[in-house]
């Protein structure tokens, strides 16, 4: 009987495995994962799990029958340790060894620590797993000032939902605008609006210098010397993805585990999905690793499918997704150079569509509180057609007659 282990329990892991057994295979799938709860998606625990309003059962991948029901291997509070490419054996800590035909790489990304004094202080939270998200809604229920550090997503998020809790928030970013990495300057000054139209204290291009406190976080300290006080510290500096084990193993790695279109590491019985992987995507022509829940859902699915012997790449339009206040947006697409930002609909009102613009064509897309376009705007970035700018602004033009497959 053939044995595929799967090392990493989050959404990728979890949705590779399901699709394993959806395909037909009848031998030992194994999930190890270091999380003490069965795979869940992370999403709520920025949004509506973070502010109490869901409850945990609700975040779960699957019912807590289902691994059992599939006869699927599920290891919680278990790490794998090796891997061992001559032996085809994963090693858990321990030292139990477990033989695989196919190994599935999906350890995801861990947040980036923030490289300052006083960062070890109490009361400075990271947010990644549900027990963070957990530690983090106790502070924001304990009310006070809460300072959030970096205006990425998490960040940004996370400001929201503490300032919807109706807590005092200053978000600290070093860029000039919130969510500037990925969305850039004119989306990122749309954002700052959101947040200081909601009463946060956005303060951009500052560098932190320490945290303050004795023996808890009591004062975030800028450069130039700016303090602010705080009950507790939220870090959301970004994520590095988990390539040690890969690394370990002699993998080829380079941002994130390196995989071809199959997703199939630079060994051939070794595959990789999720956050951590850094993939071949045929549309684009190059690698790009994405870090986002859509990216784990479909990505697994097709890992798995992989190795089961299916030859189709993996091709699907990166997509996400933010909810902050009332403003929620979708985006498609992996825009990292255009010329231009198009807009149709009402950017006052945050009910609108923004488009990127790379040599006349549509790169990407993000629609806020605009809904049911997402299948239009990832068919313009698959059409690669030459699309005029007035006919994008134009309401009055279906998305779907610019797209011309
Ligand atoms: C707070 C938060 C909010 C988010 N909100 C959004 C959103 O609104 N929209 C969006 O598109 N994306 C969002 N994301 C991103 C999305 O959740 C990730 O892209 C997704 O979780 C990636 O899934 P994954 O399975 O690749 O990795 P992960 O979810 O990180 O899972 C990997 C798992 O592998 C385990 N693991 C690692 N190494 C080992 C090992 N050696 N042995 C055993 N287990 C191991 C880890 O403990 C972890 O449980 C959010 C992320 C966070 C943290």
């Amino acid at each position: 009987m053939q044995t595929h282990v799967i090392v990493g329990a989050g959404m990728a892991g979890a949705k590779a495995a399901e699709t394993l057994r959806e395909e037909g295979f009848d031998g030992r799938v194994v999930i190890v994962g270091s999380e003490p709860d069965r795979p869940y998606e992370r999403p709520p625990l920025s949004k509506d799990y973070l502010r109490g309003e869901s409850e945990r059962e609700a975040a779960f991948v699957h019912e807590a029958g289902f691994y059992g029901e599939k006869d699927i291997e599920l290891r919680t509070e278990t790490t794998a340790t090796v891997v061992d490419l001559g032996a085809k054996e994963v090693e858990l800590e321990g030292g139990e060894r477990i033989g695989f035909d196919r190994l599935l790489l999906t350890p995801g990304a861990e947040p980036r620590r923030l490289p300052v004094p006083g960062a070890d202080l109490d009361g400075v939270l990271y947010l990644r797993e549900l027990q963070d998200s957990e530690a983090l809604r106790e502070r924001i229920e304990a009310g006070g000032h809460a300072v959030i550090i970096g205006a990425g997503w998490i960040g940004a998020e996370v400001a929201a939902s503490a300032r919807t809790k109706g807590l005092d928030v200053t978000l600290v970013e070093r860029e000039d605008v919130p969510l500037g990495t990925s969305l850039g300057r004119e989306l990122g000054e749309i954002y700052a609006g959101i947040h200081r139209d909601h009463g946060v204290d956005l303060i951009t291009g500052a560098q932190v210098e320490a945290l303050e406190g004795d023996g808890r976080v009591e004062r975030v300290r800028l450069a130039g010397g700016r303090t602010i006080d705080c009950a507790f510290v939220a870090v959301g500096i970004g994520v590095a993805p988990r390539t040690q084990l890969a690394e370990a193993a002699g993998l080829a790695c380079d941002n994130g585990i390196l995989t071809d279109q199959l997703l199939r590491t630079s060994a051939g019985e070794v595959f990789a999905a999720g956050d951590a992987a850094n993939a071949v995507h045929p549309f684009y022509g190059h690698r790009i690793r994405v870090e986002h829940w859509h990216n784990a859902l479909e990505q697994g699915p097709a890992a798995a499918r992989s190795m089961l012997g299916d030859g189709t790449p993996y091709d699907q339009i990166p997509y996400f997704f933010s909810d902050q206040y009332e403003v929620g947006m979708e985006y498609a697409g992996h825009a990292r150079e255009w010329e231009s930002v198009v807009f149709r609909g009402d950017v006052e009102a945050r009910e609108f569509i923004a488009f990127w613009l790379h040599g006349n064509r549509v790169v990407a897309g993000m629609n806020v509180n605009v809904w049911d376009v997402t299948d239009a705007i990832q068919g313009l970035i698959h059409s690669r057609k030459l699309v005029d700018a007035a006919q994008l602004q134009d309401p009055d033009v279906p998305l779907e007659d610019l797209d011309s497959r």
